[in-house]
């Protein structure tokens, strides 16, 4: 991911998944290796990776008249239909 945004990164990890069976999964963990210059980058990158927005677009359809309600609506601000399921 970070090395698609242009930043050049080094997994550390990752070499040694190929030997995986004889290290205790502690080690198994990978780090995320960065040059410096990029590390302010690469740490909003990840942020925002990590930072998962609870669907800012989704939105109900009404089954009654067919209007679109933001996911706050309770109900059809159109014509007060419940949303189905
Ligand atoms: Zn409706």
């Amino acid at each position: 991911m970070l090395e698609f945004e242009g930043v050049e990164v080094h997994l550390s990890g990752e070499a040694l998944t190929g030997a995986m069976g004889e290290l205790p999964a502690t080690v198994t963990q990978i780090e995320i290796k960065v040059k410096e210059e990029h590390f302010e980058t690469a740490q909003s990158l990840l942020s925002d990776y990590h930072r998962t927005p609870s669907n800012p677009n989704s939105h109900w359809v009404c089954s009654s008249c067919g209007e679109e309600n933001a996911s706050s609506f309770e109900i059809c601000w159109q014509c007060g239909a419940e949303p189905k399921g």
